[in-house]
């Protein structure tokens, strides 16, 4: 294609409307996604500050026929302007508490908790209580090994029914984390009146923390806060054993991130201790 000159640079810079075609496309399959069961679950370890496997995030991935795996960023946003997030987090649900109730046949993996993602549109749906404990109750899962994981964007409405949804589902025994925390609109005085178990830091201030004196003070805050406030806090996208002792010096109680594993489907994931120290 080289060799063709420098014309040849117009097929790598389709048109507007080309571009508008394939997202038309996109959405058209992703319609579809679910039926043909196209959707995946991958796993990624969380792992307490020793090492040691605690749980694992489910993290959605779309198997389209002819593009191959296609991540998060390439059709979440989509999933929400088609109106299809709401099933699709329905769907994830389901499948990790599945999950959770296949491995708690066995002791190498019961004590094993699954994090999902919940998109606000989710969250707010009128009947998403009830559509979890029904989830709970027709798979079995151990509500005790469920956390849901919430972003910050959520909080922006209506904060008293927000609390009183989490509170009742709460009773179930599940846990709540808030995801991405740093990055978003955080206000210090939600903190207190949301019944949350888990603070996560986002990975854009893990990765700097070790180079830029302000990533690394806004890290350490973090963790004080949530240990203050009596939560869990989990460090994102740790790469380094570096990075990894760091955060435990400061008190981490979670680390997740490439050094302990990538993301991958549930047969793939090993359960020793101190994964880290074997990559
Ligand atoms: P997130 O919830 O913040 O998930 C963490 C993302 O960081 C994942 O990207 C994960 O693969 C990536 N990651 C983990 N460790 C490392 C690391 O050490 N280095 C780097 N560079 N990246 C790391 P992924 O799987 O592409 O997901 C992106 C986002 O899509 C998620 O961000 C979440 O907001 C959203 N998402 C994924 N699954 C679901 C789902 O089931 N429902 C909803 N509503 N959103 C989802
Ligand atoms: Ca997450
Ligand atoms: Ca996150
Ligand atoms: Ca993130």
């Amino acid at each position: 294609a080289k060799a063709a000159g420098r014309n040849t640079y117009r097929f790598f810079c389709p048109s507007m409307q080309e571009v508008l075609d394939q997202m038309a496309m996109l959405e058209n399959d992703l319609r579809h996604a679910l039926v043909r069961h196209e959707l995946r679950l991958h796993y990624q370890p969380i792992v307490r500050a020793d090492g040691s496997l605690s749980g694992v995030e489910a993290l959605m991935r779309w198997q389209h026929p002819q593009r191959g795996m296609v991540y998060p960023a390439e059709f979440i946003g989509q999933a929400e302007k088609a109106g299809l997030i709401v099933e699709f987090g329905q769907w994830a649900l389901t499948t990790a508490c599945e999950q959770l109730a296949a491995w708690a046949h066995d002791p190498q993996t019961a004590h094993l908790s699954i994090s999902v993602n919940v998109s606000a549109r989710q969250f707010r749906q009128p009947d998403f209580a009830q559509c979890v404990l029904e989830i709970l109750e027709r798979t079995g899962a151990d509500a005790h090994r469920l956390k849901l994981e919430l972003t910050e964007s959520m909080l922006l409405t209506d904060l008293d029914a927000l609390i009183a949804r989490m509170a009742m589902l709460k009773e179930t025994g599940l846990g709540f984390s808030l995801d991405d925390f740093g990055t978003g609109y955080s206000s210090l005085s939600y903190l207190k009146k949301l019944p949350l178990d888990q603070l996560k830091i986002d990975r854009s201030f893990v990765q700097d923390m070790l180079q830029t004196p302000h990533a690394g003070a806004i890290v350490q805050t973090i963790v004080s806060l949530a240990r203050g406030l009596g939560l869990d806090v989990v460090a994102e996208g740790v790469e380094t054993s570096e990075q990894w002792a760091a955060l435990r010096q400061l008190g981490c109680t979670g680390l997740q991130g490439y050094l302990f594993g990538k993301p991958a489907p549930v047969e793939q994931l090993r359960w020793g201790s101190l994964m880290g120290a074997h990559n």
